[in-house]
């Protein structure tokens, strides 16, 4: 089995308390020039997808492995064009006859081997793979995702410098993480949806205003449906900069997503999980703040205020989130309050970040007399449960 060097690039931390994203290539070769580019690319990756809202706010909960992936050819195999090349994870355009669809032709076997090695040299994916991303040597545009790795080419229209390389793992991220639903129409024959309720936070069939389920963020003065095809549901209408007039992040409903044109509706005209370059929008990006926060991977507010999640408060905090709150009767009330907390915390602790004063003030009006409360009732409830014959908390 081939073994590679295996390094830890953005290290926040326990890998078992984090989203680890494990980085690796296919298709460059040996030469400085490939492996230079390799190196400058994981960067690259670092550097911008941590500028991806709502991951720049969420960088704390991940861990970054670069794997240094050698193949004996450069470029991947490109079948439209009859090149056939030998690369390290046999990787290849034109999967299932979509020229742009890059994946494994071994079934990702050799990708899961190097999985396995950081697993072992680092613990990584101790508490799951966020993300297995092979960057793709190649001029050409394409990428893809095959189930736990995504491909992405770093290259487009002959040239090594595709800037929105990014945009497809934070698309796949969303998927992955946040359970985001796929927001846009499909050519084929997709015409009117016809399904039950969709499971994704960001796609529904419900018209009736106080039934969405992200009817806190519509305003009053946004009419139901906000963009509607019409009835002329045979022709997608794939443009993503469908705003139906309204300012953008307006949400509301918008006609069309799922691989579907009619009878589905997304929050906004314009998201990141209907066309790369553009942002998440707001329900989105709250679906991956609380699902990233749910994994314990982050407590904004108490982070901000002592500068690290090590901190005896923070961890304090974490514990009693885990350990009671989450496994007790009392969850759902829980949970409406959580909701609240991941809508207003990760300003709340951006705004700390820049503002020393503010910092200190959320440190001993908020957070210190939170933890204080919190002891005071664990204490109480313990003198109580020795009494009482009710010993759930
Ligand atoms: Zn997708
Ligand atoms: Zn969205």
């Amino acid at each position: 089995m081939l073994m590679v060097t295996i390094t830890k690039v953005v290290d926040n931390g326990d890998p078992a308390d984090k989203i680890d994203i494990l980085v690796m290539g296919d298709g460059f070769d040996s030469s400085t020039t490939d492996q230079n580019r390799f190196d400058a690319k994981v960067q690259d990756f670092i550097n911008k997808f941590f500028a991806i809202a709502p991951f720049d706010v969420l960088k704390t909960a991940f861990n970054v492995y670069k794997a240094e992936v050698v193949s004996n050819d450069s470029g991947i195999d490109r079948p439209d064009d009859n090149i056939t090349r030998d690369t390290a994870l046999n990787t290849s355009y034109g999967s299932g006859d979509l020229e742009r669809l890059i994946t494994a032709t071994d079934g990702g076997v050799a990708i899961q081997n190097i999985m396995n090695q950081a697993a072992g040299d680092y613990s990584a994916g101790g508490q799951d793979y966020g993300a297995v991303v092979v960057l793709i040597n190649d001029v050409h545009y394409g990428g893809g995702a095959a189930g736990f790795y995504t491909t992405t080419s770093i290259g487009k229209d002959g040239s090594y410098d595709y800037a929105g390389f990014v945009d497809i793992v934070a698309h796949e991220l969303g998927h992955s993480l946040g359970y985001l639903g796929d927001e846009y129409e499909y050519n084929g024959d997709k015409k009117t949806y016809t399904g039950s309720e969709p499971s994704n936070p960001n796609l529904t069939i419900e018209t009736q205003r106080n039934l969405i389920k992200w009817k806190d963020h519509i305003d009053a003065s946004t009419p139901l449906p906000t963009y509607s095809k019409g009835g002329a549901c045979d022709a997608p209408n794939k443009s993503a900069t469908t705003l139906a007039g309204y300012p953008e992040g307006t949400v509301g409903l918008f006609e069309g997503g799922k691989y579907y044109n009619c009878g589905i509706y997304r929050p906004e005209g314009r998201c990141m999980m209907r066309a790369l370059g553009y942002v998440f929008c707001k329900v989105c990006n709250l679906a991956l703040i609380k699902s990233v926060s749910d994994r314990g991977a982050i407590c904004f507010i108490a982070t901000a205020a002592y500068g690290s999640e090590l901190d005896p408060h923070v961890m304090f905090l974490r514990n009693f989130r885990d350990d009671v709150v989450l496994r007790s009767r009392y969850r759902r009330g829980f949970e409406d309050l959580l909701d609240i907390y991941y809508r207003f915390s990760p300003p709340i602790a951006e705004e700390m970040k820049r503002n020393e004063f503010y910092k200190n003030f959320m440190k001993y009006t908020v957070v210190w007399p939170t933890i204080a409360l919190i002891k005071a009732i664990v204490f109480l409830a313990k003198l109580v449960r020795g009494k009482s014959p009710d010993k759930s908390i």
